[in-house]
């Protein structure tokens, strides 16, 4: 275990521009070392997604220390380093995280031993360091056991940590979730006893964690964790008599997957927008639950052409998806409309072979509400018999049109 962690660790593919700021600190007289979640993925065999360096630098020091040095958020002990045209962040040894109870702390206080900053991090596998240039792994509270065990763990006590930080507790739900880890059952019991922190946490960071347990292919895991936990009742009540695995039928797709679980809630856009999401998502999250009713499998032509004017051909696949993964049978609707939209049939007032000036000259008319009234009805027919999409055609029924009474 050991050696092939410390193997993993040498053999990592570090980008040159992090290496030379480690390097550079080291070379300073300072302490410095990869830490969080790049050493976790290094010891996954997984590639990391960014490199962060901690150091014993003070930020004043590191700035000393490089000719480009952007002070992104100084007053964290957070610099980005630039070598190369590569952007490098720096934090200082720090023992407070940058939000406690949904607060930032007073002030921030530096150190200069790397396992204060990691006691300060959130679960065993976040919290180990490795040094580069001296080939030294730091892992005071058994990171690397619990990788392999697959274990989410919080440094030290879980009940302290949650406390500090209502947002932990969802992240040990999406880490494990991501990941397909399990919550360590300590940790894990600390989560219901800190909902109080929890709910001071801003939707926005809540947000962050929660789309990417969405997305996750373990989506039905994360969803069964949040609701155990009492972690969904006290952000999403509206989901809560969701089956989890409906969710994980559908495609990792934002909107359908909300779609899914918000089923049967009322006012989804606006759930959906206080959850954070883009007004966009919420829109599309909404027609989606509004036209889950889908039409016979076995419906005529003409009536499976009316449902996609009325949902708009882009929306149908989606549409499917989510009723597909709520227990419906799909498929063949999914061929059939499939196959109609790929003929093009015209299913919108602009797709008619006569525009608005063509009709109002063929009828003799100016500008007035039957314009709109021969649109509908050649619509209509055309719905019906698409072949009649021609001028000529148009043309003719018009003449054997009259407006409503
Ligand atoms: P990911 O691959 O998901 O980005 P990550 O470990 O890099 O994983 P980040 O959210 O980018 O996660 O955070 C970087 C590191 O900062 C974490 O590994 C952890 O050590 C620490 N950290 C982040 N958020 C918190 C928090 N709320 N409380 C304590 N430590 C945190
Ligand atoms: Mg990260």
């Amino acid at each position: 275990m050991k050696q092939k962690s410390a193997l993993l660790l040498e053999r990592a593919v570090v980008p040159p521009a992090v290496l030379e700021v480690v390097q550079g600190l080291v070379t300073a007289g300072h302490e410095a070392f990869l830490v969080g979640g790049c050493v976790r993925d290094i010891l996954r065999e997984q590639p990391p997604k960014d490199f962060d360096i901690a150091t014993s630098a003070r930020p004043e020091e590191v700035q000393r220390a490089f000719r480009r040095v952007i002070p992104t958020g100084i007053e964290h002990g957070t610099v980005t380093v630039v070598v190369r045209g590569v952007h490098v962040e720096v934090t200082t040894f720090r023992a407070e995280a940058d939000y406690l109870d949904g607060r930032r702390p007073s002030k921030v206080e530096f150190h200069t031993d790397i396992e204060a900053d990691l006691s300060r991090r959130d679960f065993t596998i976040n919290a180990m360091a490795w040094d580069p240039v001296g080939k030294r792994l730091v892992d005071p509270f058994g990171g690397r056991d619990d990788l392999a065990s697959r274990t989410i763990r919080c440094v030290r006590s879980a009940m302290e940590r949650f406390l500090e930080d209502g947002l932990r507790a969802m992240r040990a739900v999406r880490f494990a979730t991501v990941l397909d880890f399990a919550i360590a059952p300590e940790t894990e019991a600390a989560i219901p006893q800190t909902l109080h922190v929890f709910r001071k946490v801003a939707m926005e960071r809540i947000n962050q964690e929660f789309t990417r347990l969405l997305l996750a292919p373990h989506v039905a895991q994360g969803l069964t964790l949040t609701r155990r936990t009492g972690l969904l009742g006290q952000f999403l009540p509206e989901a809560e008599a969701t089956e989890p695995s409906a969710v994980a039928r559908a495609p990792a797709d934002l909107a359908i997957r909300l779609a899914v679980l918000l089923h049967h809630a009322a006012g989804v856009k606006d759930v959906v927008l206080r959850l954070k999401y883009p007004v966009k998502v919420a829109t599309d999250t909404a027609h989606l639950v509004e036209h889950l009713d889908l039409p016979a499998a076995d419906a005529p032509d003409a009536q499976l052409r009316r449902w996609l004017a009325t949902v708009k051909p882009e929306h149908a696949p989606s549409i499917l998806d989510a009723a597909g993964a709520l227990g419906g049978s799909v498929a063949t609707l999914m061929d059939r409309s499939a196959a109609l939209i790929a003929s093009n049939p015209p299913l919108s007032t602009k797709a008619l072979a006569l525009n608005g000036g063509q009709i109002m000259k063929v009828l003799n008319v100016g500008p007035s509400p039957i314009v709109g009234q021969a649109t509908a009805f050649l619509l209509d027919r055309v719905l019906d018999e698409p072949s009649l999409n021609t001028p000529a055609a148009l043309e003719s029924l018009l003449a054997g049109w009259k407006p409503p009474a």
